[in-house]
């Protein structure tokens, strides 16, 4: 079998919601479901394999069984797998963050940097991200108004909609408001710089630790770059190129395609059910699910009334 359906872990972080149990079919007894790790190989969540010879195993037992080449020509090179893909449950605001650049943090984290993209999969009226700044500041700036709080103010604050597509380069200042429901695709990396957290304070009665001096060191104190050409992908940078399928319109319930020997592919089902098929293989999806097909697995259709993402290194 090359097609294999993932099982996600879990995280509980006190800004999460209930949506990933009770629409997306996500079975864990947690009351704040922040985040599905959906696609990982990070030792701070795994995924499994939910079916077949596999059952149980975790992605990485898997790939190390079968060996590199499932992951592709393109990732021959990596020590590490190279993608994270999530889904996000923000029923409170989460905190502002950024992230370093490959460079940066290999040098100060021994791992990489972190490119992510965010896909809204649904939002409540008046829904909202941060992301980058409105206008440039200076560096001293930005400093000040960590040290007094007054950082949102200057904040590109940015009302989204379902189907916005939000591609965060290394540097780029970023959060997720409350309200919203993302599928994020990220370099695999759990490098994070927090520089405001709203003064929350956790279960311990302290609030979150910051990372005010490397936030300095890595943040651009620009508005976002605004005219990305991704051509007909959603998103296509050097760590992933991102499709979005919508399947069981008027015109069609099929697509097919290819995952040749130069990278995986992962299918994320954001709505709806179907079948993915290559060769003998037949593999049923729905809502929520997650799917990893191995580099070489060659042509492939996918049927049904479905909206999915589909992500190749
Ligand atoms: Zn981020």
């Amino acid at each position: 079998m090359s097609i294999k359906k993932l099982k996600s872990t879990g995280k509980e972080y006190l800004w999460g919601g209930t949506r990933l149990i009770k629409e997306y079919g996500k079975n864990f007894s947690m009351d704040k479901l922040a985040e599905t790790w959906e696609l990982s190989c990070h030792p701070d969540g795994l995924c499994t394999i939910a079916e077949g010879e596999f059952a149980g195993k975790t992605l990485s037992e898997y790939l190390k069984a079968v060996g590199k080449k499932a992951l592709g020509t393109k990732c021959q090179h990596l020590e590490q797998f190279p993608l994270l893909i999530k889904f996000i449950d923000a029923k409170d605001d989460l905190s502002i963050q950024v992230h370093p650049s490959d460079e940066y943090a290999l040098k100060h984290e021994g791992q990489y940097g972190k490119t992510e993209m965010w896909y809204i999969m649904d939002c409540q009226p008046g829904a909202f991200i941060y992301y980058g700044f409105k206008e440039s500041i200076t560096n001293e700036e930005f400093a000040e108004r960590i040290q007094n709080k007054t950082l949102l103010e200057v904040l590109n604050k940015v009302e989204v909609k379902k189907g916005d597509v939000f591609f965060i380069e290394p540097g780029t200042i970023h959060a997720i408001g409350g309200g919203n429901l993302i599928a994020e695709i990220q370099q695999n990396s759990n490098v994070t710089y927090r520089v405001y957290d709203y003064g929350r304070v956790g279960a311990d009665g302290k609030e979150r630790e910051l990372h005010i001096d490397k936030a300095k060191a890595v943040t651009k104190c620009t508005p976002p770059k605004r005219d990305y050409d991704f051509g007909t992908h959603l998103v296509s940078c050097d760590y992933f190129t991102v499709d979005k399928f919508n399947l069981g319109g008027k015109s069609t319930k099929k697509m097919s395609g290819t995952v040749d020997n130069t990278s995986f592919a992962s299918i994320l089902v954001l709505d709806g059910k179907g079948t993915i098929r290559a060769g003998a293989e037949v593999v049923e999806v729905k809502k929520g699910d997650s799917i990893f097909m191995e580099a070489g697995t060659g042509k492939f259709e996918v049927e049904g009334e479905l909206e999915i993402l589909i992500t190749t290194v």
